[in-house]
């Protein structure tokens, strides 16, 4: 599938809950969901049709749009879920949070995931002191990710960190604010990710 190209408020819109994507717009009352709380289209405030396969696809869709990937991605993690010991879905919940760009966003370096990833893909992260430019390596505990020396100054990082605080560090990772560096103490648990996701039926739909 083409990557979406569209307004993402639309995403959340059609979701019907607020799923992040702006950075600090998503705190404010322009949020299109504050404003416009209906799907969008035509036939956005209609009676919807419910299926136990609308449910589990939209699930499926909310996950997917939280962490920016494309079908043929998220249909590739959820298969190397698959192949871990333990339950799916949250196996794929954990490998979804433990991508470097996510955790460039948890962090705090980035306002929303898709300015995380473009600081990775742009060069400006290092994954254990070696610049890494693919958004979605998946850390190991222990892992050091940090801002480069020449992008510190950069200003979108220095604003992403000082709005950190409204969102807060979660307790799996580490994070040395004058050093701009940050350590993956642990495995993020289910609780710990806190989305508003039911990672099962996600299971459920690729199960069909
Ligand atoms: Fe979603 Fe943020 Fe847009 Fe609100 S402002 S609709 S939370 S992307």
């Amino acid at each position: 599938m083409a990557k979406y190209r569209g307004p993402v408020c639309r995403l959340c819109r059609r979701e019907g809950e607020k799923l992040f994507l702006k950075g600090s717009r998503c705190m404010t009352e322009k949020c299109a969901i504050e404003r416009r709380s209906y799907p969008p289209g035509q036939h956005g405030q209609g009676r919807p049709r419910i299926s136990d396969y609308s449910l589990q696809l939209r699930e499926k869709q909310k996950l997917r749009r939280i962490y920016g990937l494309q079908e043929r991605q998220f249909r590739g993690m959820f298969e190397r879920a698959e192949r871990q010991a333990g339950v799916t879905g949250e196996s794929l919940l954990r490998l979804l949070e433990c991508r470097l760009d996510n955790v460039v966003y948890r962090l705090g370096f980035g306002s929303s995931r898709k300015e995380a990833r473009q600081l990775v893909n742009h060069g400006h992260v290092l994954l254990n002191g070696r610049r890494t430019n693919i958004p979605g390596a998946i850390v190991k505990v222990g892992d050091v990710v940090e801002i480069r020396p020449k992008s510190r100054s950069l200003v979108s990082v220095l604003a992403a960190l000082e709005a950190v605080d409204g969102r807060g560090i979660p307790e799996w990772l580490e994070l040395d604010r004058v050093a701009f560096k940050g350590t993956v103490r642990a495995l993020p648990t289910k609780e710990q990710i806190g989305l508003p996701v039911n990672e099962q039926m996600v299971v459920e739909l690729y199960s069909r």
